[in-house]
């Protein structure tokens, strides 16, 4: 009897540390990285501001947005932003948006369909703020963490029906002269249905061409296409890694001083992944990522007076929210409510010139027009 005891009781206790081991909405956050105090003085507004960043979180709700805030112990580069407001997400057809339908409003200004890069409703393709600052002479840039070919980066530069055509997305990067593009996806530039190897044409229209993100370091100018791995890239703890900072860093040194200023758009795209996977630690990671990055480009905006840093999201994932933290150990808890995106009113965060122009409740689409008239492009 005594030994039938013992062994309920062991395997009642096994059981109640398995749960509490397996319970990956507990994260508990060991790199913490610290926030600069930045400028808040208001910038010249008064001419047409010269760079425009703009850092999309995908999957970037509030709560998502807290959840670092309270892993990193109560404080984001992010809160250096001055200015705030919000946008509603909808796509045209329906009440949830997709990350194309998300990006093609960043991108375009113009309400689409879910899947949709760069076409509107009707399939037409819409000029993109990408496509319209490297018409008006400015430098152009795309930085994401996934493959350059996925939804949010592909919108700023490509037509296409639907999303998943990533070889036909590749082959539009051949239609733009872009100046920087860092990402993954690179099967969809050299190994294709069409056996086309547009490494040699990158090649050949002058871009220094780089297969890890180690070497983005040795970039010192010039036109680069870093694709840094076959498809998508790992997420940050399975062996990313810095790659989100150094690409951040690397892209602004392209594309610095140039008379006619740049235009660059920066992802942290699996915020929203981390969001699907319903795992706290995978959505909390990928927004430290994310806000570290964000804290190397206000600190640069913030030197250069002239540029213009807005970082929203193209919808929320996850319906996530925080059921408890601790702001002085990092921790946080988490719960999701579904697997899938939801349609709740999105963060904007703007510095810089213009930035006070982001203030208020609007369209997803506004953020193209407010870029637009911002730059006078
Ligand atoms: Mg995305
Ligand atoms: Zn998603």
């Amino acid at each position: 009897m005594k030994n039938i005891i013992c062994y309920c009781v062991v395997i009642i206790l096994f059981s109640l540390s398995a749960c509490a081991s397996q319970d990956e909405n507990v994260f508990q956050n060991t790199i913490f990285h610290d926030v600069l105090p930045l400028s808040k003085n208001e910038f010249n507004s008064d001419k047409n501001v010269k760079n425009i960043i703009l850092m999309i979180g995908d999957g970037m709700g509030i709560a998502q947005v807290h959840a670092g805030m309270t892993a990193n112990k109560g404080q984001l580069n992010l809160q250096n932003c001055t200015h705030t407001g919000f946008i509603r997400t909808y796509p045209s057809n329906g009440f949830i948006t997709d990350s194309a339908a998300g990006a093609t409003a960043f991108a375009s200004g113009v309400k689409t369909y879910n899947g949709a890069i760069g076409v509107d409703p009707e399939g037409n393709p819409v000029t993109s703020i990408l496509e319209l600052a490297k018409a008006n002479g400015k430098r152009t840039g795309l930085v994401a963490t996934c493959r350059i070919t996925h939804a949010t980066p592909a919108a700023f530069i490509s037509h296409q029906p639907q999303r998943g055509m990533y070889e036909e997305i590749a082959a539009d990067f051949m239609n733009t002269d872009i100046d920087v593009f860092i990402g993954g996806g690179r099967n969809n530039f050299s190994h294709r249905k069409d056996n086309i190897n547009y490494l040699d044409t990158l090649l050949n229209n002058g871009y220094q061409l780089i297969f890890n993100s180690d070497s983005l370091r040795y970039i010192s100018s010039g036109k680069l296409a870093a694709l840094i791995h076959d498809e998508d890239q790992p997420r940050f703890s399975e062996g990313r890694g810095n790659m989100l900072v150094g690409a951040t860093e690397t892209a602004l040194r392209l594309l610095n001083n140039h008379e006619n200023g740049f235009f660059l758009m920066i992802e942290g795209s699996q915020i929203d992944w981390g969001g699907h996977a319903n795992l706290t630690s995978y959505v909390v990671e990928e927004m430290l990522d994310f806000d570290r990055a964000i804290g190397k480009v206000l600190e640069f905006a913030a030197n250069n007076e002239e540029t213009l840093v807005i970082i929203t999201a193209d919808h929320e994932t996850g319906g996530f929210a925080i059921i408890n933290g601790d702001l002085e150990t990092g921790m946080v808890e988490g719960s999701f409510s579904t697997e899938g995106h939801t349609p709740v009113m999105i963060p904007v965060f703007a510095y810089g010139p213009h930035a006070k122009k982001f203030t208020g409740i609007y369209e997803n689409t506004a953020i193209f027009d407010k870029m637009k008239a911002a730059a006078g492009l």
